[in-house]
């Protein structure tokens, strides 16, 4: 059993996204919660709650994941913007809550020039804040690695790590690992070596057992970039082999995964092409293994 799915569109209500997972076979699902471009809060009626719970009972979804919106900045030094964003991811964990969503995704934030010390100080001090005021929801926080453009925070897992260490309730916060990201960020992937030693680093420092999640997304730009730019499977420069190894990698099997690539090409849907890539190279290799 592998756990994919896609990051899909709540275009037309929440219930939609749930329909485009059945029609892709994913029994993995991210959404946002809310038009992730504006400020502007979405409540949720009971209707709509209700319509979306039912739906995803008759579905194949096992794991599902909120994806904050990104104005959020919870490392902002500016404090109007930084209590807008506190409160914000508050109610992306209301919401998350009451949908029955367990993880709410979350990048660290850009600490606009006030130095990575006092960003990683502001976003465990945002958290902390905000996991008290959520307590009975018991969602959990992931804290997503990023490419590090600009003066993002979390394109080193040491950064992710003093963000987690300063976090009270440790079993409310774990990680999600986007290899899009980290591959921009510096950390190579694309072959068995580079691989277990980018596997080996992430979990002396952050650790496997707090990976919750993942992206899997190419990149449209090189090793070290800093520049996000996701690509389709296997044609980006990370290219198809760090894809099977991930995909096949037991000890990420019951690891959700979810794919957040572009969605069109010649205007032809892409989420069911780069779905089915994922999925026939776990056949691929199992048909090898049983040859061998
Ligand atoms: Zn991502």
């Amino acid at each position: 059993m592998i756990i994919l799915g896609a990051h899909l569109s709540i275009a037309g209500g929440l219930h939609k996204s749930l329909e485009l997972a059945m029609k892709y076979r994913c029994n993995a699902l991210q959404i946002f919660t809310k038009n992730s471009n504006t400020w502007k809060e979405r409540h949720l009626e009971e209707r709509e709650i209700e319509k979306f719970c039912e739906l995803k009972a008759k579905s194949q979804i096992v794991k599902m994941a909120s994806h904050t919106s990104y104005l959020i900045n919870i490392a902002s030094p500016d404090d109007v913007l930084w209590k807008k964003s506190v409160s914000a991811l508050k109610n992306e964990f209301i919401r998350s809550s009451l949908l029955g969503i367990p993880f709410v995704v979350l990048h660290p934030g850009a600490h606009k020039g006030v130095g990575e010390k006092r960003g990683i100080s502001l976003v465990s001090r945002a958290i902390n804040k905000v996991l008290d005021e959520t307590y009975s929801t018991g969602v959990i926080l992931l804290l997503e690695t990023t490419a590090g453009q600009g003066t993002n925070i979390g394109y080193r897992f040491e950064q992710l790590a003093q963000i987690a260490e300063a976090i009270e309730n440790k079993k409310r916060i774990g990680f999600c690992l986007d290899t899009c990201h980290v591959f921009a960020a510096g950390y190579d992937i694309r072959n068995k070596t580079s691989y277990e030693n980018t596997l080996a680093q992430f979990d002396s420092i952050l650790g496997l057992n707090k990976l919750y999640l993942f992206h899997l997304n190419d990149s449209k730009k090189p090793l070290g970039s800093r520049i996000d730019r996701h690509e389709h499977i296997g044609e980006g420069f990370i290219g198809y082999d760090a894809f099977q190894l991930i995909m096949n990698d037991a000890r990420l099997k019951y690891i959700p995964k979810v794919i957040e690539t572009p969605k069109l090409k010649n205007g032809i849907e892409q989420d069911p092409v780069n779905l089915e890539r994922l999925r026939n190279m776990v056949r691929e290799t199992s048909a090898t293994s049983k040859n061998a």
